[in-house]
């Protein structure tokens, strides 16, 4: 599959600019390539987006938004339902154009797809219930309530692992309560980003809504950038723990909001009682979706000593039945790292494993083909706390797995370390389950029970706890980032009585 083919079936001719507030600016920074990582082939190269681009982009968003706050939220929906009816007609296309440009499998490209099909329609609907609240006040002849107003232009950082589905987690909630977007897509996923913005273009044409979205295709300097500008007031970031961590703090200090989706290292438990046809099935697409590439994938294993014998032997079995390949071919289940320097990383982490006391059950090595391929590694594993390895997000498809003696050994060590995104656990007894999801159970963002750690749905809010960041997006009420909240009181009366009963007399 090459670039032309598959940039054509989205309409897209030829791909040289990396702005657009509506239509496509000339950029003038360094080429950014894009590359085929099952082929290690570039797919195409367009021109850096930098600063000067990001201050014009965001003065025509700033136009935008003065008239579009005022807009009412359900025509403002009115642009999402369009672009989610784009989405619906080009999910094809696109989620092809995901699989060629970061390496998921044909299936994932599709499924992200629906799921920035999910966010729309969700957001359409949200259209309608940016809802208040009303309470009663303690003032004789007194109403009040609390309302929610559009924030300003969004800055959208996203990683290259969800080339769409977080830009669009954010950006269809976003517009839909009054704000504008400026999205800085990762230098590893450009092509994604530019076919995403095509959409955007004829939704905004459309609605009359030029510079809701906008785009800067561009490297750190471009984030750093919305990170430092104060006209900026929410970033929503997506991406490793250290890089968010510079982007919080840039962010505090002019004392901004952020949304900070950082990096997990994701834990399923298996008790001695637990369904094992669901764990093996749970862990296996946990470690080798997206070829281990998720923020959510399951990283560690804690398995009740019980039934560890027998999972063991289920893993390394599923391990190596999964078949790795060109990602658009039928049967193939993970396709390769998205870069030479990921699998690099992937023989780093492999040899501190080997050095540090644990033995690669099935897989552990690259691949003798062209293109970025791994294989899935299943690796037995000493006590959590002796093997420091694990305690770090590597960002491919190994599993470390560890013998527990009890659910309370299992939890302690899985909320041990510093992040805490998504979290399962497999299990029949309602006892054990409700533990682990109790306010002493499970410290992560997400917690499952039967089901894995990975593949979440857009209706809950979505996000982690401590390293991970704290933030939250998609469904729920996450949408109240997004706004700012006003608490309003209106005296009706003839008289004004102060709160709590303070006496002012005033002749
Ligand atoms: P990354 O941190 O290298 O890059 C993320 C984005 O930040 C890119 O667009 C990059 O260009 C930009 N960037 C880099 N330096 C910057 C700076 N100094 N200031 C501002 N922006 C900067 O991450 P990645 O390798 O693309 O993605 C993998 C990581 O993302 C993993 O840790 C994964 O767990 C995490 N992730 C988290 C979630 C989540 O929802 N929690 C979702 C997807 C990925």
């Amino acid at each position: 599959m090459d670039k032309q083919s598959v940039l054509a079936k989205l309409g897209i001719d030829t791909v040289t600019e990396g702005a657009s507030h509506g239509s496509w600016l000339a950029t003038t920074g360094p080429q950014i390539v894009s590359e085929n990582p099952a082929t290690g082939r570039p797919l195409g190269a367009l021109a850096a987006a930098r600063r000067p681009d990001g201050q014009l982009v965001l003065a025509r968003a700033l136009e935008r938004f003065a008239e579009w706050r005022l807009r009412p939220a359900p025509r403002r929906a009115e642009l999402v339902r369009r672009l989610g009816e784009l989405l619906r007609r080009h999910q094809a296309a696109l989620g092809e154009l995901f699989s060629v440009e970061v390496g998921k499998i044909r299936s994932e490209g599709l499924a992200e797809v629906q799921e920035m099909i999910d966010i729309c329609d969700f957001a359409v609907g949200l259209g309608r219930q940016l809802y208040g609240l009303t309470m009663p006040s303690e003032r004789p002849r007194h109403r009040m309530f609390e309302q929610w107003h559009p924030l300003g232009p969004v800055g959208i950082i996203t990683a290259f692992n969800v080339p769409g589905a977080v830009w669009a987690w954010n950006a269809a909630i976003a517009a839909v309560c009054g704000d504008v977007c400026l999205w800085k897509p990762s230098p590893l996923a450009p092509l994604s980003a530019v076919a995403i913005q095509e959409l955007c273009h004829q939704a905004m044409h459309a609605e009359d809504a030029d510079g809701v979205f906008c785009l800067l295709v561009g490297d750190a300097d471009v984030g750093k950038w919305m990170a430092e500008e104060a006209r900026i007031p929410l970033v929503s970031f997506t991406g490793s723990i250290a890089v968010g961590r510079s982007v919080g703090t840039t962010v505090a200090a002019r004392l901004g909001r952020a949304i900070l989706e950082l990096g997990g290292n994701n834990a399923v438990t298996v008790l001695a009682d637990a369904p094992l046809d669901l764990a093996v099935r749970g862990i296996t697409f946990g470690a080798v979706g997206t070829t281990g590439q998720r923020c959510t994938s399951t990283r560690r294993v804690f398995a009740d000593r019980r039934v560890a014998g027998a999972l063991t032997e289920r893993l390394v079995r599923a391990f190596a039945s999964v078949r790795v390949g060109d990602p658009l071919e039928e049967g193939v289940l993970a396709g390769p790292l998205v870069s030479a320097r990921a699998v690099e990383r992937y023989e780093e982490t492999l040899a501190l494993v080997r050095q540090q006391g644990g033995e690669v059950l099935v897989g552990g090595q690259r691949l003798d083909r062209p293109g970025h391929f791994v294989a899935p590694t299943l690796v037995r594993a000493p006590r959590q706390a002796s093997f420091p390895i694990a305690w770090d997000e590597t960002f491919a498809p190994i599993v470390y797995l560890f013998e527990v003696e009890s659910l309370e050994q299992a939890l302690a060590d899985q909320n041990a370390v510093t992040q805490g995104l998504s979290s399962a656990i497999f299990t029949d007894s309602l006892r054990a389950a409700e533990r682990f999801l109790s306010a002493a159970g499970s410290d992560c963002g997400i917690a499952n029970v039967n089901l894995g750690t990975s593949g979440a749905e857009i209706g809950g809010a979505f996000g982690g706890e401590k390293d991970t960041g704290g933030g939250r997006e998609a469904g729920s009420d996450a949408w109240k980032a997004y706004m700012r909240r006003q608490t309003c009181t209106v005296n009706w009366g003839d008289e004004l009585p102060l709160a709590q009963g303070v006496d002012f007399p005033l002749d």
